[in-house]
């Protein structure tokens, strides 16, 4: 018998999953993570797995998706779509694989089809002897919308079948998502029109493709990748039998495919599959959750079956989330080096992305606003990749009634200069300039940087000693620094003095490119001071540059042409200028290169990948000095591609187009005979 907190517990958890249900399938807007809603179906299976009789009739273990909204007309499916079951873990997979093998009798290694689990929505497409007809989503997997005109509008469907032999009914099923790059895209545009953004790939994909106005569906970059088949009838040539090559045979009559599908001959094929898989994660150009893993024969799949709400012949492997739920514990303005105040919200540490997240940046006041976000709040934190957490939006239903507004400060947190705002720009900004020690610590440190001057020993807590103490309070009071001076500083032993200064002697010698890009410049990064040296060639003509001949050089519009003057028109700035110069700083002048003789001269690269030798932006400044254009991504203009470790996506594409491959010994060798070692 189960206690009355039990009860409690399952109707708790029924109403509020079925909640989410809707939140999430019905209005594109889910309040809590997915993770958060695996939890609770979870617990909400094991209580009903323990006590049968409690099961609601309108439980969410026994349901697929939500119900159709009525403002489009319904398409009853002819087969159900059904959803996936999860597992979490190796041992997890392990046991359905076992269950498979059981339910069919056999020891013998089973053959899987293997595919990215895509994080968009389901679409039943149908063509009727080779022309697309009708088109729905899932719905509750019995009655779905009819989508059709949206649905014609995604660019990668074809609406008439190529080649021949089409069955005269053909239902495909697949995964209509919004890749990655256009995620990005659609969101900027989105908020330059002063509209809500969207949390994630996913709600995009399924608010866009749900618009009652096919043109706005078709102004959003939606694209399908096809991944079964559902009724099939009128075949006029017989379908293959397995799973995997009917989607090849699909992919013959122009059905787009994800091009990381294959096949599994064993479990432990599958299970590096779902490691490589989940390495590539970042790179591929769409949001993943997890990988797909299903019987191959189709007539194992008929002997296997379903269950209530799930073939048994599939599982969902999922990846560790890249969002969690956690509670914001305070926020706090950090000053950056040109003034620019971050407010960053100290975070409840919760496990997510791989990665223990405490901190997540909150961007600017527009930000706050925009999320509605208060201290107190229990929020939404999604750290994808290497990109830095951030708050995608704010449990409401979780809000306590002692949440408190977030202050942003009038004044400097470090300086106490007034905070402005300048029209039309989202940041606000310490006005103290070079008095602010916050903005003084952040310049020193950019100068100090890898990129910059790179100076051994001089971190970011030694910056901050340092200016502090009030030793040094710009970049070139480094240069000053004394063995006695350090040595006053805590924990500062003299062997390590000797060391620093010795660096801060060796750092003098710099490129003139890397002199630039320490300066700090706004907007000036590595490759607009690369620019700028190649073009300017001496200090005394880029500080004397006017807005036209700075917008001379590649990659300088106006805004960037503005900070550079504004730069140097700036006495304080000048000084310091001058103080660097006359404390030794020096670089080798820039010979006048005819361009033509350059060995890479108009070839275009990519480089991907680890290098073992030199960073990715090093490797690309010897390959620009040698004439070569590098760009972001592989395309049919790229002439070669430099490959480190663990290239991936980028490298198969290269492979496809026929693009040449250097791996970095070829690079290497490549500098050594240009001299460049
Ligand atoms: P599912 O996402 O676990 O699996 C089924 C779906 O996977 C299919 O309908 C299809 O859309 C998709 N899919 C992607 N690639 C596929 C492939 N190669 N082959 C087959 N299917 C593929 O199941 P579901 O029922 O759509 O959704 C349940 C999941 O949705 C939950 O586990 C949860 O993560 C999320 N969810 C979240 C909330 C929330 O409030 N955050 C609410 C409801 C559901």
């Amino acid at each position: 018998m189960a206690d009355l907190l039990t009860l409690a517990r399952i109707d708790e958890l029924t109403a509020l999953l079925n909640r989410y249900n809707q939140e999430y399938y019905e209005l594109d807007a889910p309040s809590v993570p997915d993770v958060q809603y695996d939890r609770l179906m979870r617990e909400l299976q094991q209580l009903e797995a323990e006590y049968p009789d409690l099961q609601a009739p309108d439980s969410p273990t026994l349901r697929v998706g939500g119900k159709a909204i009525t403002a489009f007309s319904q398409v009853t499916h002819e087969q159900p779509m059904l959803s996936l079951d999860n597992v979490f873990n190796a041992e997890e997979f392990a046991s359905f694989a076992n269950r498979i093998n059981e339910r069919l009798g056999t020891t013998n290694p089973i053959q899987y089809a293997c595919e990215p689990k895509l994080d968009g929505l389901a679409v039943s497409i149908v063509y009727e002897n080779g022309i697309l007809v009708r088109a729905a989503t899932r719905g509750d997997g019995r009655v779905g919308e009819n989508i059709t005109a949206n649905v014609k509008t995604i660019k990668n469907i074809p609406l008439r079948l190529s080649g021949e032999g089409w069955p005269q009914w053909l239902e495909v099923r697949g995964e209509v998502f919004i890749p990655k790059q256009g995620f990005l895209a659609l969101n900027d545009r989105q908020k330059e029109k002063g509209q809500k953004t969207f949390a994630n790939p996913r709600n995009a994909a399924a608010g866009s493709l749900r618009q009652l106005d096919p043109k706005i569906t078709a102004k959003r970059p939606l694209a399908f990748y096809t991944y079964s088949t559902g009724l099939v009838q009128g075949e006029r040539e017989s379908l293959p039998a397995s799973h995997s090559e009917r989607l090849q045979q699909l992919g013959r009559w122009g059905l787009p495919l994800c091009p990381e599908s294959t096949t599994a001959e064993s479990t432990d094929a599958c299970q590096n599959y779902f490691s490589y898989i989940g390495q590539q994660r970042n790179d591929l150009p769409y949001d993943i959750d997890g990988v797909v893993f299903k019987v191959d024969d189709l007539r194992l799949q008929e002997r296997l079956g379903f269950v209530a709400k799930a073939p048994r012949w599939a599982i969902a492997a999922k990846f560790p989330a890249q969002e969690e739920m956690t509670k914001l514990l305070a926020v706090d303005f950090q000053v950056g080096r040109t003034g620019s105040i971050t407010p960053v919200a100290r975070l409840e540490p919760v496990f997510v992305g791989g990665v223990t997240v405490s901190n997540a940046t909150l961007h600017n006041q527009d930000e706050i606003d925009r999320l509605g976000v208060m201290l107190g709040d229990t929020v939404v934190v999604r750290r994808a990749g290497d990109v830095i957490p951030q708050i995608v939006s704010v449990v409401q239903a979780e809000r306590p009634l002692s949440v408190t507004a977030i202050e942003f400060p009038t004044t400097c947190p470090d300086c106490n200069s007034p905070v402005a705002r300048v029209l039309d720009e989202a940041v606000a900004r310490c006005t103290g300039g070079l008095v602010c020690s916050a903005q003084q610590k952040q310049a020193i440190i950019h100068f100090a940087s890898r990129k910059a001057f790179n100076i051994d020993g001089l971190g970011d807590k030694v910056v901050e000693q340092l200016v502090d103490a009030k030793l040094i309070s710009n970049t070139a009071d480094l240069f000053g620094l004394t063995i006695p001076e350090l040595i006053s500083l805590d924990r500062f032993a003299s062997k390590s003095a000797v060391k620093l200064i010795n660096a801060i002697e060796k750092a003098k010698a710099t490129t003139f490119a890397k002199f630039i890009y320490a300066l700090g410049i706004r907007e000036v990064g590595e490759a607009t001071a690369h620019n700028l040296a190649l073009h300017f060639k001496d200090l005394e003509s880029l500080q004397t540059a006017s807005i036209d001949a700075l917008q001379e050089v590649d990659d300088v519009g106006e805004v960037v042409a503005q900070h550079v003057q504004a730069f140097f028109a700036n006495n304080a700035n000048l000084n310091v200028v001058e103080r660097l110069v006359q404390a030794g700083v020096h670089w080798p002048a820039i010979e006048v290169i005819d361009s033509d003789s350059l060995p890479l001269n108009g070839q275009t690269c990519v480089i991907t990948g680890t290098l073992s030798s030199m960073g990715r932006s090093d490797a690309k400044v010897i390959l620009q000095s040698l004439g070569a254009k590098v760009a972001g991504s592989v395309s049919a203009k790229t002439d070669f591609l430099v490959a480190g470790e663990r290239a991936g996506s980028k490298l198969s594409k290269a492979n496809d187009l026929g693009v040449s491959i250097w791996d970095e010994e070829a690079m290497l060798a490549f500098f050594a005979e240009h001299d460049k070692a």
